[in-house]
């Protein structure tokens, strides 16, 4: 358990983010592998995590961010074939569809299962085999962001963005960068991000997660950031928050990740209304969810509180993520027409703007129309 207690809205305001159709911005792949899949991967390789459940259990409850990295780096333990990467690539978007999630951008790190002996060609063919199938099974759409772990450094960059270019699938629609911050400017990651962005990908770092504002600043001018990943430090610089509302540069918040690797010292102290205020175009995300001891309708359900929000001002956060998103205008569309659509069925018709374009992109306070 993360140790501040979460703020939660009231049981009907739960219920009816639990229906409310979503889209994920920014979630990791191994980080979003639940208790249940880690243990069908354990019972692949036996004697890495403990088998039983009870213990399995025990291993996944938040403690600190050390015992987090102890959990996210056994769960890549487990991942050594191209099916497992097929198990789990196909269990996590079970997960999300199970919470309704429609659409998700999920960062993989391709480099770092090449480094574990997975060849390149089999880590492709399983998330695409795994995406199809659960799009056939579930209904939920998945794109890929190819992240390069920043803590190897530019090498893993360049081998990143060769394997985006060379070898990416058509589902790969960014290129991030994760990691720790500190020690990684991001200037160094320029020139992988430069040949990833003259592929056709858009560029989604990480910054100012566990950095000042200066690193998101840098993503913006080496890396040509569209999305900011966490973002959070932008809330101490005003300039800064003024050029993401202007310049339309969304940012991705995960609350309680920010509480769990202490970005943030509370929930209280986090900066999304900060950053609601100023006008920038905040979408709600879980981050790696189940070793957070989270999912994204817990953190739906935070943001709500934070922000005081009803269920349209809830369903105005689920549009920004649409708008956000790096989907076609005519699919962006249509997740905005269930989302609306939702809206309806739930009897919240009568508070709902009209409009024909896509929703809104800034989530108005409770009581009011959503603003834009
Ligand atoms: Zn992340």
């Amino acid at each position: 358990m993360i140790a501040d207690t979460a703020p939660i809205p009231s049981p009907a305001l739960q219920q009816f983010i639990a229906g409310l159709p979503k889209v994920e911005l920014h979630v990791h792949h191994v980080g979003s592998a639940s208790p249940r899949i880690v243990a069908e991967l354990a019972e692949r390789h036996p004697g890495l995590v403990p088998a039983d459940p009870e213990k399995l259990a025990e291993f996944f409850t938040f403690r600190d961010f050390a015992h987090f990295v102890e959990l996210y780096l056994a769960t890549v333990s487990l991942i050594k074939t191209p099916q497992d990467i097929r198990l789990l690539t196909y269990e996590v978007a079970t997960d999300m569809a199970a919470q309704n999630i429609r659409y998700a951008e999920l960062t993989c790190t391709p480099y770092t299962s090449v480094l574990n002996g997975i060849p390149i060609q089999g880590y492709l063919e399983a998330i695409e085999d795994a995406r199809i199938a659960a799009e056939r099974d579930h209904r939920i759409r998945l794109q890929w962001i190819f992240d390069v772990p920043g803590e190897i450094g530019p090498n893993a960059a360049e081998e990143t963005a060769t394997i985006a270019i060379d070898h990416g699938p058509a589902a790969l629609v960014a290129f991030g960068l994760g990691g720790p911050e500190i020690g990684t400017s991001r200037p160094k990651f320029k020139p992988a991000f430069d040949r990833a962005r003259a592929a056709g990908l858009h560029s989604v770092p990480h910054a100012g997660e566990t950095t000042g504002p200066q690193t998101i600043w840098d993503a913006i001018e080496f890396l040509g950031a569209e999305r900011i990943g966490h973002g959070t430090s932008a809330s101490q610089d005003p300039k800064l928050l003024e050029y993401l509302a202007v310049h339309q540069i969304p940012v991705e918040v995960c609350p309680t990740s920010n509480i769990a690797t202490r970005a943030v010292p509370s929930y209280q102290q986090h900066p999304l209304r900060a950053m609601v205020d100023a006008g920038v175009q905040v979408s709600i995300n879980s981050d790696d969810p189940p070793m957070f001891g989270t999912s994204l309708n817990r953190e739906y359900g935070i943001a709500a509180a934070l922000l005081d929000l009803d269920a349209v001002g809830v369903a105005a956060l689920a549009h920004n993520a649409v708008q956000a998103s790096f989907l076609a205008d005519p699919d962006k569309r249509a997740l905005a027409g269930e989302i609306d659509a939702y809206l309806i069925a739930q009897g919240t018709a009568a508070t709902v703007v009209s409009r024909d374009g896509p929703g809104p992109d800034v989530a108005g306070p409770a009581g009011g129309p959503p603003a834009r």
